[in-house]
């Protein structure tokens, strides 16, 4: 089946290679036709098409060699991934002994790499380690702060008070751009985009309100997460800005490593270690 998709990518794709040298006129919508060089530079997608697309295990970060078991650990010295070079080890051994061919295969899985063709390493001019792209409905809404939110549930159900988030969450008066929830978050199985950037905007007051009055031994960890989730929501704020510059970077590093400082105080909801291995053993 990968196969099929990498040839069709390949087909589809091979068009443009005559192009990066010779360019193409194109109408433009200001009414001029400017002479233009189509360069692939972004692929918008999800994380299980980019597994398929760059031929990449479910646990592998498509830009980096990240190992699984540091994931959400906040490394940013990783090393990135080199894909002509995986592609250029698979052609060496293409005539090569089984036993060469399987050293390859546990070498590029060691790094969380497949053994297939990738039909995007042999376009001309293309770099498929760049071509991923954080969007906000993926990357941030539906990846770290749905999972963020699944952590915080458990949490108050430890401290019982999920009833008081809920009747906040529902009691909020609809204002322009805001529809209010009428159902409560753990009612909500399926979520749509508008709803999660809805949920971003609510959560820290409707934290606060949930989380108000608390006994002597439950003031620091409310605390903490309160902290935690005030930075993911700068954090994902500041993501939407449309330009940036060092001030707004530097803001989001600081939210980000906040966010990262804060976190365990969910450490007892995530995945046991013994989970982490078996997902391991199922790639
Ligand atoms: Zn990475």
């Amino acid at each position: 089946m990968n196969t099929v998709i990498q040839e069709a990518l390949h087909d589809v794709l091979h068009p443009l290679e005559a192009l990066f040298g010779t360019g193409i006129e194109i109408h433009c919508g200001d009414g001029h036709i400017r002479h233009c060089f189509p360069r692939l530079a972004a692929w918008i997608a999800d994380h299980m098409e980019y597994v398929v697309l760059l031929g990449l295990k479910t646990t592998s970060c498509p830009r980096c060699e990240v190992p699984f078991n540091k994931l959400g650990d906040n490394i940013l010295q990783a090393p990135t991934r080199d894909y002509a070079a995986y592609e250029e080890i698979k052609n060496d051994v293409e005539y090569g002994t089984e036993v060469e061919k399987l050293h390859v295969r546990r070498q590029l899985r060691a790094v969380g790499v497949n053994g297939d063709q990738i039909a995007l390493c042999n376009l001309y001019g293309v770099r498929p380690e760049a071509l991923h792209k954080p969007d906000l409905l993926h990357g941030i809404y539906k990846g770290i702060f749905e999972s963020t939110m699944q952590w915080l549930m458990k949490f108050l159900q430890k401290y019982k008070r999920v009833e008081s988030f809920d009747e906040v969450w529902c009691s909020l008066p609809s204002y322009p751009d805001f529809s209010p929830f009428h159902r409560s978050y753990t009612q909500i199985t399926q979520w749509q985009g508008k709803e999660l950037r809805n949920a971003v905007w609510i959560v820290c007051s409707t934290l606060a309100v949930a989380l108000s009055q608390p006994t002597p031994a439950e003031r620091a960890p409310f605390a903490q997460v309160q902290r935690c989730i005030f930075a993911l929501v700068n954090f994902i704020f500041l993501a939407q800005y449309r330009s940036h510059d060092d001030e707004t970077i530097s803001l989001m590093e600081s939210y980000w490593q906040e966010f990262h400082k804060e976190k365990n105080i969910f450490l007892e909801f995530w995945p046991s270690n013994c989970a982490r291995n078996k997902a391991d053993k199922y790639e």
